[in-house]
C-alpha cells in the first residue's frame, strides 16, 4: 500500500510542499482539498505535482462501497480502504447536531463476548489518516462543507479498540480537532475504551479534552471477566482510578457504557452495585439495550427491564441516560454490517 497523505497535519504538509521545492500555497490548496475531502487526483494542483504525488500516496484512502439509510434516519456507510479491507460507520443525527461513529482498526482483538467486531480477530491497525478519512468522506457525501459541516461530533465506537491504536489515534484526534481543517472539538468527541488502564493514563498527558468513555458493562471484575478478557489484565478499581486522573487533568467529566445483558449484568442488584460503584463520581452512565448479534448467544433485556434499570441508577443520583438503539434495522451494532458482508462474500 501507498501512503497515506492525510495522515499528515498541516504543518508536516507544509513541509512536504517545500521538499517537493514547490510554492507555499500549493500547500494551502492541497490542505484545503484534502479537507474537503477531495481525492488527490481532484486537487487543483499542477498536474505533474499530482503525479508526483500520487506515485507515492493513495488517492483515495477510503471509498463510500455502499450507503444504507434506515427510516429513522441512521446512515450506515461500508467503507473500502485502498488494500481492499472493509470498514464501517454509522451517521447517526440528533437535536444538537450529527454524530458520526468511526472505526479505528479493521476487527479487533479484545474479544468482547457479546461484540462483533472483534469476531475475526484484529487484521489491522488504521492510520491517522484513514481515520480522518472515515470522517471527510462522510462530511463531503452528505453535502457538508468546512463551514456547514455535515458532521459535528464523533464517537470513536466503530469496530476496534481505540488505544490499541493508540498513536494514530491520538494523530487523528490532533488533526480533526486542528484550526483550519474540519475542526471538531475535543468536546464534540467521544473516545470509548474497553479499559486499557496504561493508555488512559498516557491519555491524559495528551492535553485532549473530550468524552473518555470506558464500557464497563458489569459491576465485579469476576463479572467483567465473563464478557471481557480484558477484565482479566485490568482491575475495575485501575479503571476508575484512571478516570481519575483523566478528570484532574482534563476538567472532564467521563462516561460509562453499560449495555444491558438478560441474565448477565441487568438484574436490578447490578442497579444497585452499580449506582455504588460510581456514587460520587463525575460521570454519566450510557445504557443501552444489547444488540443481539447472530454469532453470539446473549441476549439483550426487554425495554421495561431497561427502564427500570436506568430508574433505579437515577433514583440512587447517578446521571444516566437509557440509548435509543438506533439503526438496528441495518445492522447498527458494532462489527454487524462488515461480518455479515465478509460472511456473504465467503
Ligand atoms: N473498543 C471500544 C469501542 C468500540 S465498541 C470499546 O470497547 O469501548 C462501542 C461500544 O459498543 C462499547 O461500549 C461496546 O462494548 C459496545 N458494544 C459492542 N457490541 C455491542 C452489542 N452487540 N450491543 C450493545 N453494545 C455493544
Amino acid at each position: 500500500m501507498k501512503q497515506i497523505l492525510q495522515d499528515l497535519s498541516h504543518a508536516e504538509l507544509s513541509a512536504l510542499v517545500g521538499e517537493m521545492g514547490e510554492k507555499k500555497f500549493r500547500a494551502e490548496q492541497i490542505y484545503l482539498g484534502l479537507m474537503q475531502g477531495k481525492r488527490i487526483s481532484e486537487l487543483p494542483i499542477p498536474a505533474p505535482m499530482r503525479e508526483k504525488l500520487l506515485a507515492v500516496y493513495e488517492d483515495e484512502p477510503v471509498r463510500i462501497r455502499e450507503v444504507f439509510r434506515s427510516p429513522d434516519g441512521t446512515e450506515k456507510y461500508l467503507f473500502e480502504l485502498a488494500d481492499g479491507n472493509l470498514i464501517e460507520g454509522v451517521r447517526m443525527h440528533y437535536q444538537y447536531g450529527n454524530t458520526q461513529c468511526v472505526s479505528t482498526q479493521v476487527g479487533c482483538r479484545m474479544g468482547c463476548k457479546f461484540c462483533a467486531s472483534t469476531l475475526g480477530g484484529r487484521i489491522r491497525d488504521l492510520t491517522a489518516g484513514e481515520i480522518l478519512s472515515e470522517v471527510l468522506a462522510v462530511n463531503r457525501a452528505e453535502g457538508g462543507t468546512l463551514k456547514d459541516r455535515a458532521v459535528t461530533n464523533l464517537v470513536l465506537m466503530g469496530s476496534g479498540e481505540p488505544f490499541d491504536n493508540y498513536e494514530n489515534v491520538v494523530g487523528f484526534l490532533r488533526n480533526v480537532t486542528a484550526e483550519g481543517g474540519i475542526r471538531i472539538s475535543a468536546r464534540n468527541i467521544s473516545l470509548s475504551t474497553c479499559g486499557l488502564v496504561p493508555e488512559m493514563r498516557r491519555f491524559a498527558e495528551e492535553g485532549i479534552p473530550l468524552n473518555l468513555t470506558v464500557s464497563l458493562h458489569a459491576t465485579t471484575d469476576e463479572e467483567r471477566r465473563r464478557t471481557m478478557p480484558i477484565a482479566a489484565r485490568y482491575s475495575i478499581r485501575e479503571i476508575l482510578d484512571a478516570c481519575t486522573l483523566y478528570f484532574e487533568k482534563t476538567g472532564r467529566r467521563y462516561l460509562f457504557e453499560y449495555s444491558l445483558i438478560e441474565d448477565e449484568n441487568a438484574d436490578m442488584g447490578h442497579a444497585y452495585a452499580l449506582a455504588s460503584l460510581l456514587k460520587g463520581r463525575p460521570c454519566h452512565v450510557n445504557l443501552i439495550r444489547l444488540n443481539e448479534v447472530k454469532e453470539r448467544n446473549l441476549r439483550g433485556t426487554s425495554e421495561e427491564t431497561a427502564q427500570a434499570f436506568l430508574k433505579t441508577l437515577t433514583d440512587c443520583g447517578i446521571s444516566a441516560t437509557l440509548r435509543r438503539s438506533m439503526g438496528s434495522d441495518i445492522g447498527g451494532a458494532c462489527g454487524q454490517l462488515r461480518a455479515s458482508y465478509l460472511s456473504r462474500e465467503e
